[in-house]
Formats: structure tokens, C-alpha cells, sequence
């Protein structure tokens, strides 16, 4: 598809005055999604909608809302003898309570970068002596791929390769940040991804218990400017829907075949994120069935009891309630090169979007 429509700066110009003459009182909405605050930064789309919207990020960085337990446990798996952790590069420099994966690596333990899980189960066939433990960060669009990584290594019968499983499922997150006072958050911008697997009907609820408008949005930036003149629409008329603005790439029924997929081999278990806390059957823990590719059974560790990083506000940036520039080591003390905490890491870190793309904080 020719994504040109998408950029067009006419389009852009004709729904911001669309969304500045709809928006006549003071509107807070959240992007939920890491991908769209990248694109919100590198368009510099909050400089050109009206003052009435507020724009605040929201916990959609897979990354970011990792606890430092679970960080602390990927470490420790590290430091276990004959293990070999495989992960995505995004993990290699989230600070954990005392260390982090590159740190660990330059210890001398085997942490490996890679790009896919098959190229975890891969490397488990080429170093039968080692066992290879994949740590499985992300939401409801990863957790189709490892699963299918696990039905391949069972049907294989791959005896030194596991997944710690710290995946999340966004809707029951998202109840627990409108439910939240003090986020006071009015419509969401949902994420793309995510929604393309799992539809529609999972975030029914945020309209029909709490009345708050959500539109599952593209992340071009009319696709975003859409998306958020939906949103102000909604709200102008008094009225809480869930929409979908993607449509080119978003069923209302998602993709059920990936649902499937994560339903086989994962059952709901209870998560804690980063700066929300635990939010009961949010997490992804792996079935009985295929329990020999649980790297929590197979590889028992035991790490000290975590730490908060010290000055780091990423819990209250994640909530919304800070807004990354405000934390006092923004753009100082942290920067993606040195970075404190795992908002700044990640490249959908909302963090590192505002140093990267905008000069909030550090004019
Ligand atoms: Fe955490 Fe750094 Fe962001 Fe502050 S600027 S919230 S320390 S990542």
C-alpha cells in the first residue's frame, strides 16, 4: 500500500483544524502504544495540535513496564553455569536493581543478542551442550511467535531450550490506568499492533464500564491526527465508543488464528509492571503441558529482592502522570547513552523518544 496519503502535509493541516475547532475545553488523552509516541516525537505532533489537547504517553513500551524482579531474575539466569540467555537487544542495557544483561556479558556470562526466538531455538540445536533460556519480553504481537518457537521445540523434542515468559496483555492495564485518579485520563489512542491480533471486543469495557473513548490508531501521522480528531469527536459529543481509525490493517475480529496460537501454549497468570504494579491475569505463564520449556522449572533461581533505581521516575512516566521531561535526571544524568532507567533504554522508550526527537527539557 502506498503510504504517501498518510504523510500528506494537506491532510495532516486539514484535521488539525478540524481537531482545534472540535476541541473547545481542555481534553487529556494517552497513547497507549510505544510506537506512537516515537511517531508523535518524530512528527512533532504535539507542537502542532491545539493547546486545549494534552497528549500523555502511556505504558505500551514492552520494555519499560518490565519490573526490575523479572529483570533481576533474566540476570540471574545468566549467572547459572552451562546457561546461554537469548534475548532482544532492547533488554541488553535495562538496568535491573544492581546490574543488567551487557553488564553481565561483559562478566563474562553468555548473553546473546537475537532478532527472532527461532534464532533461540536454533542456536539450542547447534549447542546441544549448552541450555539456552529465551526471555520473552512483549505483548499479545510477540507472544503468538514464541509460542509457535515452543510448539516447534516440543515437537522436536528439544530437551535444552526454555522461555521465561514475562510477557503482558494490554486491556486489563489499561483498566487499571482509567480506573487511576490521579491519571485522569479522558480517551486513548490504542494501540495498532497489538489490536490487529486481538480486536475489538477485549477493550468493549473501557467505553461501556468506565466511558472513556478509545480509537485503535495507524502510526503515520494522519493515521495518528485521525485518531485523535476521533477521539476529541467523541468526547465534543458527550459520547464513549470504541472505533477503529486503522482499518487497513486492523479486523474487528483481530487475527484468530494468533490468538490461538498464544491460547495453546500460555494461560493468564497474574503481571507486575513497572510503575503500575500487579495487575491480576495480565501475564502470560506457560501451560502444563508444554511446563519442560518453563525456564522458571527448568532453571530454578533465586534472586535477591529487588530495588528501586534510585531517582528514576519511569514508574510515573509510564502512569502518565510525569511527563518524561520532568524527571528531574532527564537529558543530565540520563541519556541514551548512559542510561538510568528502562524509559530511556528502549527505542519505544517515551524517554528516549522526547530526548531523540524534541527539544522539551533540554532547550
Ligand atoms: Fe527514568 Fe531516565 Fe526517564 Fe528519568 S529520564 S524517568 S531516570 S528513564
Amino acid at each position: 500500500m502506498d503510504l504517501d496519503v498518510f504523510r500528506d502535509p494537506a491532510l495532516a493541516r486539514r484535521l488539525i483544524d478540524r481537531i482545534t475547532a472540535t476541541a473547545t475545553r481542555p481534553m487529556t488523552l494517552m497513547e497507549v502504544c510505544g510506537t506512537h509516541t516515537v511517531a508523535i516525537a518524530k512528527n512533532g505532533l504535539r507542537d502542532v495540535l491545539p493547546d486545549s489537547v494534552r497528549l500523555l504517553s502511556g505504558p505500551g513500551c514492552p520494555v519499560c513496564v518490565t519490573s526490575n524482579a523479572d529483570i533481576d531474575t533474566a540476570i540471574e539466569f545468566a549467572r547459572q553455569p552451562g546457561v546461554t540467555v537469548a534475548t532482544f537487544g532492547d533488554m541488553m542495557k535495562v538496568p535491573g536493581s544492581r546490574s543488567s544483561l551487557s553488564r553481565e556479558k561483559a562478566d563474562g556470562h553468555d548473553v546473546r543478542v537475537i532478532y527472532s526466538p527461532l534464532d533461540a531455538l536454533a542456536l539450542a540445536e547447534r549447542e546441544p551442550e549448552r541450555h539456552i533460556v529465551f526471555i520473552g519480553v512483549g505483548f499479545e504481537t510477540t507472544a503468538p511467535l514464541i509460542a509457535a518457537a515452543i510448539k516447534r521445540a516440543h515437537a522436536a523434542g528439544l530437551g535444552n531450550f526454555s522461555v521465561f515468559s514475562a510477557h503482558k496483555t494490554v486491556p486489563a492495564a489499561l483498566g487499571a490506568l482509567v480506573n487511576d485518579p490521579e491519571v485522569a485520563v479522558e480517551g486513548l489512542i490504542l494501540p495498532g499492533h497489538v489490536s490487529a491480533i486481538i480486536g475489538l471486543a477485549p477493550y468493549r469495557f473501557l467505553a461501556e464500564e468506565y466511558r472513556v473513548p478509545s480509537v485503535i490508531t495507524g502510526f503515520e501521522p494522519v493515521d495518528v491526527l485521525q485518531g485523535v480528531w476521533m477521539l476529541v469527536s467523541q468526547l465534543a459529543e458527550g459520547r464513549a465508543a470504541v472505533e477503529i481509525g486503522y482499518t487497513r490493517s486492523v479486523p474487528e475480529e483481530g487475527n484468530p488464528t494468533a490468538r490461538a496460537m498464544i491460547e495453546e501454549v500460555f494461560e493468564p497468570a497474574d503481571a507486575e509492571w513497572r510503575g503500575i504494579g500487579v495487575i491480576p491475569s495480565t501475564g502470560l505463564a506457560i501451560r502444563e503441558e508444554y511446563a519442560t520449556f518453563d525456564a522458571l522449572l527448568r532453571v530454578p533461581v533465586s534472586p535477591e529482592p529487588p530495588v528501586e533505581i534510585a531517582g528514576c521516575q519511569c514508574g510515573e512516566v509510564l502512569r502518565g502522570v510525569v511527563l518524561p521531561y520532568e524527571c528531574r535526571l532527564f537529558g543530565t544524568a540520563c541519556v541514551p547513552e548512559h542510561p538510568v532507567g528502562p524509559c530511556m533504554v528502549s527505542s519505544e522508550g517515551s524517554c528516549a523518544a522526547y530526548y531523540r526527537y524534541t527539544d522539551y527539557g533540554t532547550a
